[in-house]
């Protein structure tokens, strides 16, 4: 689904540049969960902002479903945006004057929809996060974790391939992250490729696959799936 081969990105600083990405090579294949976990300043939204085409590289590949995505004019790169990516942010990123069957409906709205099939496509979708009853309030009246609820059926009413998440649950308490992280867990049983940055442990933890970023380089990769299927496999009588 996505394969990227050697990116490297700098920004201008100064008299001369800050290299943020130094090469990264990355798979991820379609259905998977994965975290992109390291400290603050590592290059973690540097580098989901190429993976959502919402920044350019300097050198290397991104192929996205094996389309190479580089130097695209924008309308080519709104074009693979809405077609394969759906967002969502720390932050949510609401309209705060449109309610949260409107936020939610928004991106059926740029894709002509009409209006009546977007307010029911739009409430299906609240109700899969929890959230019907709250169709008609605006983003001030709700709370930090229904908020992100509407953003994350903002994000998907539109089926994307791939969610890109940024910081999803840095706004919110524990048991609101991982309610938040429930959900992200069922999309990915549906099939959605999933991929969530974050600089906390305990988020990543409940991925399939952490990749570890510090100082713009892949410091490892934890395959967490794996490690739970040998556990599985320990014959009987040798678990601990
Ligand atoms: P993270 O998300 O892991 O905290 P970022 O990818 O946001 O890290 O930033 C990595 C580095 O790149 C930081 O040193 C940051 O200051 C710098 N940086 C990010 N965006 C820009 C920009 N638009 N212009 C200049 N420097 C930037
Ligand atoms: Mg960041």
């Amino acid at each position: 689904m996505i394969e990227i081969k050697n990116i490297l990105k700098s920004y201008p600083s100064g008299q001369s540049r800050l290299e943020v990405l130094k090469g990264i090579d990355l798979n991820i294949g379609k259905g998977e969960l994965v975290s992109i976990m390291g400290s603050s300043g590592s290059g973690k939204s540097t580098l989901l902002n190429i993976l959502g085409i919402l920044d350019d590289y300097d050198s290397g590949e991104y192929y996205l479903n094996g389309k190479l995505i580089k130097d695209l004019k924008q309308k080519e790169a709104a074009f693979y945006r809405n077609q394969y990516l759906g967002f969502v942010f720390q932050s949510f990123n609401l309209l705060p004057f449109k309610t949260a069957v409107e936020n939610v409906a928004l991106p059926l709205y740029y894709r002509q929809v009409d209006r009546k099939e977007r307010q029911a496509l739009a409430l299906e979708y609240l109700d899969m996060v929890g959230l019907k009853d709250w169709a008609t309030h605006l983003p001030s009246e709700m709370s930090g974790g229904q908020q992100q609820r509407v953003a994350i059926a903002r994000a998907i009413i539109g089926q994307p391939k791939v969610i890109l998440a940024d910081e999803p649950t840095g706004a919110l308490d524990t048991d609101t992250s991982y309610q938040v992280m429930e959900i992200f867990k069922n999309l990915n049983k549906q099939g959605m490729t999933i991929i969530i940055v974050t600089h906390e442990p305990d988020i990543a933890a409940l991925t399939d696959k952490i990749i570890h970023i510090k100082d713009g380089l892949i410091e490892g990769i934890e395959n967490r799936k794996e490690e739970v299927k040998k556990l599985i496999n320990v014959p009987m009588g040798m678990a601990v």
